[in-house]
């Protein structure tokens, strides 16, 4: 079995404009989970400090299959592991694996390092031995493997006996200038394996030649059985190996149990879970999971591809999650939405026309440009309506917000909202850093005093994305907004032409939820307020 470890919250944040918060961080983490990787690459504790609270709080993550690993680097040069005040930061993570790198190309040792050959080949051992003596689960990076065994096979295949010496768990072969090709990856991989037997290898691939997944399925073919990469390929420059289609290739088409058939149904919601969390539109034509993977164009085909599949599609898409979209799976649609229904604890099954009604509003939303993947409280706001269950906590008259651009230099949102609760008319003014920020006031001051589970509440995160240009229309934007109440989070989400009437319907959504669902500890909210 190919152990799968991921490494999209360390090196997939490389990507030139991805970043994500610590909360992002560990939301990803806990769907990688789901998805069944075996290691999480956290991040590099000895780099940032935003890395060591994401390892402080992952140990209060209840993960089922998924060990998180810490990163970092072997000790330095001239310095005994022992001492090495990096090594020291990676065992004070507290994680049960560690993964470290050192260089293999004896051009980067000589010539970016400064440290002679032997020296940089007591530094790997000595580092994996270290760790290894504390307990802990050890892999080698062996950066700029292919490159410097090219130029000079005895070092690189010195370093990576070094590593396996010291104890290293497996020994990981890395592409990291992402230029080898998949002839030869197969080769080295072959011959390394044959040269040090019996050590676990692995592999870690750029994808500067577009290569990557292919390198990734060579090398695994040729003897690795450690496949590192990250979700949809997300790294620095052209990107790191992608796992989505890795993990759907060694079960779909090489017949390795990586994960399960069940977790392999997630890959499409996982990999647009992480695309959203990080910001970053899913790509639609992303082999496995893209929404056009296996959307078949042109009548004939179409038609003959509903008829038989089999002919014109690589795998059945309900494996990895997705959707054929033109045979539609009206059947498929109805089962899922049943399912999601249920996890959110409403009731359909009996139900067939309100599932129809809900599947075409969701069909609409979406065209309009919503994302129900990273806002479930949304969904069952929407649900509740639908089948007639939703009692408003409140209704909106109106809001009105003005901004304020002072001579010097500070600028001031003030929002209004005019609410009716219970029979009652209510008028707040309050005034914040932005409009959502004083709208988010405003209602506060309108209706906390009925609702005390609001005090509770509070938006942890909120993200902007301009939808494209849509013919007819202007640019769409939408908002999500990520809360939560000390217990649990929840999203939501608001698409509008004017960001603010997105984020106040982002921002209703989230409030809606959060009093429906109150804290343990907070009285059973009520919804007839007493004036
Ligand atoms: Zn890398």
């Amino acid at each position: 079995m190919v152990t799968i470890y991921d490494t999209t919250l360390r090196d997939g944040t490389q990507r030139e404009g991805m970043s994500l918060s610590v909360d992002d961080k560990l939301r990803i983490a806990a769907r990688l989970d789901d998805l069944g990787v075996h290691y999480i690459e956290g991040g590099f504790p000895g780099s940032n400090p935003k890395d060591i609270e994401f390892f402080a709080r992952a140990r209060e993550l209840a993960l089922s299959n998924a060990v998180i690993t810490a990163f970092g680097t072997t000790c330095r040069k001239g310095v005994p592991a022992a001492q090495d005040e990096g090594l020291a930061a990676l065992l004070d993570t507290g994680c049960a694996a560690v993964c470290i790198f050192g260089k293999a190309w004896d051009l980067h040792v000589t010539q970016a390092l400064h440290a002679t050959l032997d020296e940089n080949l007591r530094m790997v051992r000595e580092s994996v031995a270290y760790l290894k003596d504390a307990g802990r689960r050890v892999f080698f990076d062996a950066e700029h493997f292919f490159d410097g065994y090219r130029a000079h096979p005895a070092y690189a295949l010195a370093v990576c006996r070094a590593a396996a010496e010291g104890g290293a768990d497996a020994v990981v072969l890395c592409d990291t200038n992402g230029g080898t090709l998949p002839q030869a990856v197969a080769r080295v991989v072959r011959e390394v394996a044959e040269a040090l037997p019996g050590v676990t290898l692995g592999i870690h691939a750029h994808n500067d030649g577009a290569c990557a997944v292919a390198n990734s399925l060579v090398a695994v073919d040729a003897g690795c059985t450690h496949v590192q990469g990250t979700a949809n390929g997300y790294g620095e420059r052209a990107g790191n190996a992608d796992l989505i289609s890795i993990v759907a290739a060694l079960v779909l088409k090489m017949g390795d149990d990586c994960v399960s058939a069940d977790q392999l149904r997630l890959l499409t919601e996982v990999s647009h879970f992480v695309a959203e969390t990080a910001n970053v539109a899913p790509n639609p034509h992303q082999p496995y999971v893209g929404a056009s993977a296996f959307a078949h164009k042109g009548g004939v085909h179409a038609s003959a591809a509903a008829r038989l599949p089999e002919a014109y599609e690589h795998v059945d898409p309900a494996r990895v999650g997705n959707l054929a979209r033109v045979v539609v799976s009206e059947l498929a649609g109805r089962a899922s939405l049943t399912m999601k229904a249920a996890e959110l604890g409403i009731d359909l099954t009996g139900d067939q026309a309100a599932v129809a009604r809900v599947l075409d509003g969701i069909k609409e939303l979406e065209h309009r440009g919503y994302s129900f993947e990273t806002a479930d409280a949304s969904l069952e706001v929407m649900l509740k309506k639908e089948i007639g269950t939703y009692v408003p906590f409140f209704t909106l008259e109106s809001f009105r917000c003005i901004m304020e651009k002072r001579e010097d230099g500070k600028v001031m949102t003030e929002a209004t909202v005019k609410i009716h609760v219970g029979g009652h008319r209510f008028i707040a003014t309050a005034e914040g850093n932005g409009p959502v920020n004083a709208l988010d006031g405003a209602l506060r001051l309108a209706i906390g005093r009925f609702y005390p589970a609001l005090g509770a509440i509070q938006l942890s995160d909120f993200k902007v994305r301009v939808l494209d240009e849509r013919k007819g229309t202007g640019a769409v934007t939408r908002v999500l907004i990520e809360s939560d109440d000390g217990e649990k989070s929840w999203g939501t989400v608001g698409v509008s032409e004017n960001i603010i009437e997105a984020s106040w319907e982002a921002l209703v959504d989230s409030i809606e939820f959060g009093l429906s669902h109150p804290r343990s500890d907070v009285r059973t909210t009520t919804r007839q307020p007493n004036v």
